[in-house]
């Protein structure tokens, strides 16, 4: 049985003020033993939102695939697990698009995060064009089969986020978040074998609010959710996580 997992990315938003927000999400998590609940604050609150609620997850939003060395303005894994941080989200569409990162360079991240003992959270989607044109399907076993780490063990999420879903209030009918949740299932048992495949989680995320959580955690499939706006306050979060008990 996978234990279900509510993870929110605050992207570049929040500051020493908004660390209070924590605190009721905490509270929050508190209330469901059974869920695991995890925030990823820009890197620079990471030390200090650890430090103001130990109890609760924290990750990095991206991680290097080197341990150190000359790379400006980039941070490793171990300088993450350093801080504190338990996950490490990696190939979010923001940063694949932003950044131009690749399938190689997000495989290479999660593999880092692995290593680095921390669980690597791997996003694939697909953009409005590719969902227009009926590929939604390829393009996100192209995504995994090119950014999903094989060996190195278990410590993996991986995240469905339509790209057109992100940040847009708009999300996909249950029945394609379903579709799209069973074919990634598959990809990972024939990429890990059944038995890893099946202790993998596998996120929505994409627009999700304490309005359509329910129906989003009823699909087969999806272990849980990841939560962009709707995780920057404790309002707004705190039903998306009592709706994972
Ligand atoms: C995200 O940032 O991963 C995300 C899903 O954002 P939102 O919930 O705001 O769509």
């Amino acid at each position: 049985m996978r234990r279900r997992l509510i993870a929110g990315n605050w992207k570049m938003n929040g500051d020493r003020e908004s660390l209070a927000e924590l605190d009721g999400i905490a509270a929050a998590a508190k209330t469901v033993p059974d869920v695991d609940v995890a925030i990823c604050p820009p890197f620079t609150l990471i030390e200090r939102a650890v430090a103001r609620q130990p109890a609760l997850a924290m990750g990095g939003q991206d991680c290097h695939a080197g341990i150190k060395g000359a790379y400006t303005g980039c941070i490793s894994a171990g300088m993450l697990k350093e801080a504190g941080a338990k996950l490490a989200i990696v190939g979010h569409s923001e940063r694949r698009a932003a950044q131009h990162e690749t399938d190689p360079q997000v495989k290479a991240k999660a593999e880092a995060a692995i290593a680095a003992g921390l669980t690597a959270i791997v996003c694939v989607g697909e953009s409005e064009a590719e969902r227009d044109a009926g590929q939604a399907a390829a393009r996100v076993e192209a995504q995994l089969r090119g950014s999903l780490p094989v060996a190195g063990g278990d410590a993996l999420v991986v995240a469905y986020e339509p790209i057109w879903a992100v940040g847009t209030g708009r999300t996909p009918s249950m029945e394609d978040i379903g579709a799209v949740h069973g074919l990634i299932r598959g990809v990972l048992r024939e990429l890990l074998g059944s038995e890893r495949a099946e202790a993998i989680r596998i996120l929505y995320g994409g627009s999700v609010t304490g309005e359509n959580i329910a129906e989003v955690l009823a699909v087969p499939h999806v272990d849980g959710a990841l939560v962009g706006g709707a995780s920057l306050t404790a309002a707004a979060f705190a039903p998306i996580v009592a709706a994972a008990a």
